[in-house]
């Protein structure tokens, strides 16, 4: 499932390739995932706009139109952004292509079609729910510190909670957790400031190198040319139960099962 490495790597792809072009039409292949306000149809409202920047929120991928409108992509589990020659063949269960006016075209495939290509208005409010940046200037200590405050939730179904850091999903959660020492079923609230301290450094840590590795193909994911990323060969616990820990040596990683999501730790030097 990709996360904000993953959808980073996407959107920069992305910017080297499509900002500066003209959507001559939209192709949609199957109605629910091309959404736009029920005004207006989704192809026709796309056709003839400049895409002229694109940006990242969270795990969402931000088109941004000429008219000031978005087009706003989750890519859920098995969402994939390909821009393609106008020749070449499309992916397996691609549902929307915007063709461009100088031949290429960008498409959206997804097996599962959880993911959206959402139309969004330039006044919508569409990520009013989504938290704080984990990469930007706001995720400070003192902010983090406010946040988990008083949180009785586990500290990982936490770091997952979109709602309060937008971007961190299952694999970066599980890095960050070990890589701060921490055991993943701690409530939230009831971390010592040293170790928020550490779970923080530990977030923006793997994030960045995730994203200077092109992302953790461990499933479908690629990136916007079709390669998978790297990260998969640098997890330290992520996948790994039944082997030894990479850090404590004497720890057997185990996996349980916390918040519906898979989740490995150490129990050895996880506290
Ligand atoms: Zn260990």
């Amino acid at each position: 499932m990709p996360e904000l490495p993953e959808v980073e790597t996407i959107v920069r792809g992305l910017r080297a390739t499509v900002v500066g072009k003209t959507i001559a039409r939209a192709e949609v292949r199957l109605r629910k995932i091309a959404v736009a306000p029920d005004s207006v149809g989704f192809a026709r409202a796309v056709a003839g706009e400049r895409i002229e920047g694109v940006g990242r929120r969270g795990k969402y991928a931000v088109l941004q139109l000429a008219s000031g409108r978005s087009l706003v992509i989750s890519l859920r589990m098995t969402g994939r952004l390909v821009v393609a020659g106008s020749g070449e063949p499309h992916w397996p269960a691609t549902h929307v292509v915007l063709h461009f006016r100088d031949g290429g075209r960008l498409s959206f495939a997804d097996v599962r079609t959880f993911g959206r290509v959402r139309l969004v208005e330039p006044d919508e409010r569409w990520d009013a729910a989504l938290g704080v940046e984990p990469l930007s200037s706001g995720f400070t200590h003192e902010a983090f510190i406010g946040m988990l405050s008083g949180r009785t939730t586990p500290v990982k179904a936490f770091l997952l909670d979109q709602r309060r850091i937008a971007g961190i999903g299952n694999i970066y959660a599980c890095e960050a957790l070990w890589t701060a020492r921490i055991r993943p079923s701690r409530p939230a609230g009831r971390l010592t400031k040293p170790a928020i301290c550490r779970l923080r450094l530990a977030i923006v840590d793997v994030l960045q190198r995730a994203i200077d590795m092109r992302g953790t193909s461990v499933d479908d994911y690629v990136d916007a040319d079709g390669l998978q990323g790297g990260f998969q060969n640098d997890l330290s616990v992520y996948g790994r139960d039944g082997q030894a820990c990479l850090r404590c040596r004497t720890g057997t990683i185990v996996r349980t099962v916390l918040a519906q999501r898979g989740t490995w730790w150490c129990p050895r030097c996880q506290r």
